[in-house]
């Protein structure tokens, strides 16, 4: 292997999806691949996720993994590698033996990064194979329940007038909340004391529990905490409300058109990894966007699938690509770095 740090770090989380019968045919996870799709898979496929269990990027993940096990024949383990915005688990996949058994679930992210890292470690478009596309989550802005304002108007005033002591929570430079807090800030005119965690599923609970002020999140992880009233909700950054959640306005109907975002998450292996093994995780991918349990649950959570012309290595590849220069402007626009 061309990293083994994945394997000594502690504070990992660690689930392992797949069918129980396939255990005994598949070998431990510890050795390199066959080099090729005849034998592929021969052993468990470790799915890393960049941000904390219980986050967006995680539940995404968690809910292909199942079908995707299934048409690959496979145990898929998925691991929690969190840490600077979704940076570390990136690079650790970078870095891995490209055989197609570590297998990165990152989204928008990855064409923020290069941006904000001086020292990134690896490059996006070099260093990995894009596997496909996987879905696309508007996100939402939603505070404790008892923070004072009640709209997006309000929320702004509030914010304005008590900028020194509000707290604005994300997952890391470069995440889709820092984003989007940037975002809401610059529309505001205003700058906030941020709170970054490792993922926004800590966040959420943080939010939830009355630590923290106020965030942005995909509707995959806030949509359950705003129907059960746990949190306060502003509006949802698309052009269009979600079905989810259809009482809450869209920025633009509550007076932020400036704030538009959703997050698109990709599936990636090392750069280098064969084009046949890479076809059968694509494949894989395909069946699982197909499955009706995984378009229920999306729906469910504000989100679909991607069209099956997105699920591919090319649609991918161009995506991230035109991602990355809109992007850069943006960035650089803003002059934010990473520090
Ligand atoms: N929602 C997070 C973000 O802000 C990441 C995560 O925890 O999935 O990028």
């Amino acid at each position: 292997m061309r990293t083994t740090s994945r394997y000594r770090a502690a504070a990992r989380t660690i689930a392992v999806i797949g069918v129980l019968s396939l255990i005994a045919a598949c070998s431990d996870n510890g050795g390199g691949g066959a080099g090729g799709a005849a034998n592929y898979p021969d052993q468990n496929i470790t799915f890393v996720v960049p941000f904390s269990a219980g986050g967006p990027t995680d539940t995404v993940t968690r809910m292909i993994a199942e079908p995707m096990a299934k048409k690959l024949g496979a145990q898929i383990v998925v691991q929690n590698v969190e840490g600077a915005g979704g940076t570390v688990g990136a690079g650790e996949v970078a870095r891995a033996e490209p055989d197609g058994y570590t297998v990165l679930m990152h989204h928008i992210g990855m064409s923020t990064a290069p941006a904000l890292y001086a020292n990134l470690g690896y490059k996006p478009l070099e260093d990995f194979e894009m596997v496909g596309l996987v879905t696309e989550v508007p996100m939402t802005i939603v505070a404790r329940k008892d923070f004072p304002p009640t709209t997006l108007q309000e929320l702004v005033a509030y914010v304005k007038a008590n900028a020194g002591t509000v707290t604005l929570a994300n997952a890391g430079i470069g995440a889709a909340s820092h984003l989007c807090g940037l975002l809401f800030q610059s529309a505001a005119g205003v700058k906030l004391q941020e709170v970054p965690y490792q993922g926004t599923g800590p966040a959420l609970t943080e939010l939830v529990g009355g630590q923290v002020d106020f965030m942005c999140d995909q509707t995959t992880n806030t949509t359950g905490q705003i129907s059960a009233g746990a949190v306060k909700a502003y509006a949802v950054t698309t052009p269009e409300r979600v079905k989810s959640l259809p009482n809450l306005p869209t920025t633009t109907e509550a007076g932020m058109p400036q704030l538009q975002v959703s997050v698109w998450h990709g599936l990636y292996v090392p750069a280098g990894t064969p084009q046949d093994v890479v076809q059968k995780l694509t494949d894989a991918l395909k069946a699982a966007l197909a499955d009706q349990g995984v378009i229920d649950q999306m729906a469910k959570l504000g989100t679909a699938p991607v069209p099956a012309e997105d699920a591919t290595p090319q649609a991918h590849r161009a995506h991230l690509e035109k991602q990355l220069g809109i992007w850069a402007k943006i960035i650089a626009d803003a002059g934010v770095k990473a520090a």
